[in-house]
């Protein structure tokens, strides 16, 4: 969408971006060019989009022929884009992405997820995607640069937590490019980043990922300290010093210096669902 364009409709609808709900429109043709090429939408296929505003990517989207279910929040939002956009492929849920039932609302069927998501809620919403029966295939997502780093770093980084690690059990992640500013209206006053997930050959089953995922959160709650702290007051020390062994670490080692297998393997050991 073009800023003049965009411009007219916020004054049309009276409409103010609100900080809350992360309304920070994309206006910058060459760059929803890049976000849909990087995707590759194709004809028929299942697309799920977040918080699509005034419709910029969306568009995009149901032109290349997939079927676009987009959810959004804001109620003066889903009234514009149930009078301007009446294609037969696309379908428009109005409620918040990190309430409503994601499994229900995409059902059983494979598909994608691609969006310029609201920094307000993609951190609880990416939390929920991670939960899903059936999570997307594949996701394309612009996101605050701080968070990509977080979601996309390896092992030894800074960045590297326990998000990094509850993401990449699932998913294979890159960071594809950075982004300023600019390209939004009203700009952010934080830089993006176009994130590319891909869904792991190998997937656990639903027991076996929360039961990682607790152990990864406790490991990680004290993250300067060595992790047999914090795990070994719910977990049993037997179990966790041979668990340890396994992957060849010592009993000082720090949660940040597992490597996403090896978490996995620690954490279904000391659970006994290895
Ligand atoms: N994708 C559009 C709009 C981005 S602004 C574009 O690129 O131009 C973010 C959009 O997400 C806004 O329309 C906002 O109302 C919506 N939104 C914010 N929080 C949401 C939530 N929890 N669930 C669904 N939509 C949300």
């Amino acid at each position: 969408m073009k800023k003049k364009d965009l411009l007219k409709t916020l004054k049309e609808y009276n409409f103010n971006p609100g900080k809350y709900l992360g309304q920070n429109f994309l206006i910058d043709e060459n760059l929803l060019k890049f976000i849909v090429k990087t995707a590759n939408p194709s004809e028929n296929e299942n697309i799920l989009e977040i918080g699509p505003g005034f419709g910029a990517l969306t568009r995009l989207l149901i032109e290349s022929n997939a079927n676009v279910t987009a959810i959004e929040y804001d109620r003066r939002v889903c009234d514009y884009l149930t009078k301007n956009i009446s294609n037969s492929n696309f379908k428009l849920v109005e409620g918040d992405a990190c309430r409503v039932n994601l499994d229900e609302i995409m059902g059983k069927t494979p598909f994608r997820s691609i969006a310029n998501l609201p920094y307000s809620a993609s951190t609880p919403f990416l939390g929920r995607v991670l939960e899903m029966n059936n999570p997307p295939k594949e996701m394309v997502f612009m996101l605050q640069k701080e968070m990509g780093m977080r979601i996309s770093s390896s092992m030894g980084t800074k960045n590297y937590g326990s998000l990094s690690i509850r993401a990449q059990m699932l998913y294979d992640i890159k960071l594809v490019r950075k982004v300023p500013p600019q390209v939004f209206y009203p700009p952010p006053k934080v830089d993006s980043a176009i994130l590319h997930f891909k869904l792991k050959d190998k997937q656990f089953d639903r027991n076996e990922l929360t039961a990682i995922n607790k152990v990864v959160r406790l490991a990680f709650a004290q993250r300067r300290k060595k992790m047999i702290t914090a795990v070994s007051q719910h977990y049993d020390k037997d179990l966790i010093l041979s668990a340890l062994k396994d992957i060849n670490k010592d009993e000082n080692i720090r949660a940040e210096r597992l490597s996403v297998a090896e978490f996995a393997h620690f954490a279904l050991k000391i659970s006994n669902k290895e």
